[in-house]
Formats: structure tokens, C-alpha cells, sequence
């Protein structure tokens, strides 16, 4: 049998996903907060607030995994990503590093479909085209070792810019 490997850019709800894992653009304390992470505890039920607790916070660029509760995904995985200043305070290391953890603790879990947002791109400010150049690097990197990677877009426009994204560095 051979393994679809792919790439998806879809444009919706990411809390509506029937994946093995979605990730949450969390903020520090897990605790909740608007754009997808408020999205994602309101369709999770209070649950996941409850377990958030027992996290602890996490760090910039780390990520920390959760049950799904009541969302469709098994799993929950949050990571926080870096508010976007100038471009000079780290924070493509940061996006980027906020990609490799949450791939990395996917693996750890035998996770095998797995969908993100676009990480930083809301309240924290990241510019969307250089935001989209990390996730779709990490993707690519990371794409041989999962049945299924998508980039769940909130809006017909980002994922415009995803697909461009994916096609330039792929290489046409
Ligand atoms: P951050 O604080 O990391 O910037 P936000 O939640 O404000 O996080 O925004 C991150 C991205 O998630 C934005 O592109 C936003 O449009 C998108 N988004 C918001 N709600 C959802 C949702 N329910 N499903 C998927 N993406 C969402």
C-alpha cells in the first residue's frame, strides 16, 4: 500500500476538522483567548480549559498536547506563536520553531493527519506572505512523515497566498 502524501490547503473552521491532530495559536498561559484559540475552547467545552490548567503555560515557539474533548480531532496541540515587532526580535525563528515543535510532539504521538492555522497571522501581527513562506517550509520539510498536513485557512484570500506559497517553493 502506498501512503498518500499531501499538502491541503483548505479555507474554513478548523475547529470542524476530522484530523488526528489540530494545532491552537495559543497564547502563554493555554488558558484561552480570541481569534482560534477562543474558537477552539468554545467548540472543545470547558474541558480543555480544566486540562489546559494543568499545562502550566508554555513557551514561545514550544508547543504542549491536549485530548480533543469535544472537537472533532483526537488531539489538541498548542503552540504559541511570537508577536510580530519589527522583524528584528527573532520572530521567524520563533514561527518557525512554533512549526518544528508541534510536528515533532505530533510524531511523538503517532499522529498522522494534522491541521494548523495560520499561526501569529491575526492578533499577533506576523506579516502574512513572510508567515506563509515559514509554514509551507515547515510543511514541505515535514511532509514525507505524515498521511496528511493541512493549512486551514480562515479566508478564501490566505489561502490564495498559501497555494502561491506552495507552488514557489515546491519550484513551479
Ligand atoms: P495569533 O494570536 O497567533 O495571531 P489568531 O487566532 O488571532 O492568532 O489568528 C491566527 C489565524 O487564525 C488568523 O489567520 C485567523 O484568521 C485564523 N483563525 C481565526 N479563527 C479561526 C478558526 N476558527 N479556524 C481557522 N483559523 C482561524
Amino acid at each position: 500500500m502506498t501512503t498518500a502524501l499531501m499538502i491541503e490547503i483548505l479555507t474554513g473552521d478548523i475547529t470542524k476538522l476530522e484530523v488526528d491532530a489540530i494545532v491552537n495559536a495559543a497564547n502563554s498561559t493555554l488558558l484561552g483567548g480570541g481569534g482560534v484559540d477562543g474558537a477552539i475552547h468554545a467548540a472543545a467545552g470547558p474541558l480543555l480549559h480544566d486540562y489546559c490548567r494543568t499545562l502550566k503555560g508554555c513557551r514561545c515557539g514550544e508547543a504542549k498536547l491536549s485530548p480533543g474533548f469535544d472537537v472533532p480531532a483526537r488531539r489538541i496541540i498548542h503552540t504559541v506563536g511570537p508577536v510580530w515587532k519589527d522583524g528584528t526580535h527573532y520572530e521567524a525563528a520563533l514561527l518557525k520553531a512554533c512549526y518544528r515543535s508541534s510536528f515533532e510532539l505530533a510524531l511523538q504521538y503517532q499522529v498522522r493527519t494534522i491541521a494548523f492555522p495560520a499561526i501569529s497571522t491575526g492578533a499577533y501581527g506576523y506579516p502574512k506572505q513572510e508567515a506563509a513562506e515559514i509554514a509551507v517550509a515547515a510543511m514541505l520539510e515535514y511532509q514525507h512523515r505524515f498521511e496528511q498536513i493541512i493549512a486551514c485557512c480562515f479566508s478564501e484570500r490566505d489561502a490564495v497566498l498559501y497555494r502561491s506559497t506552495l507552488q514557489a517553493l515546491r519550484g513551479g
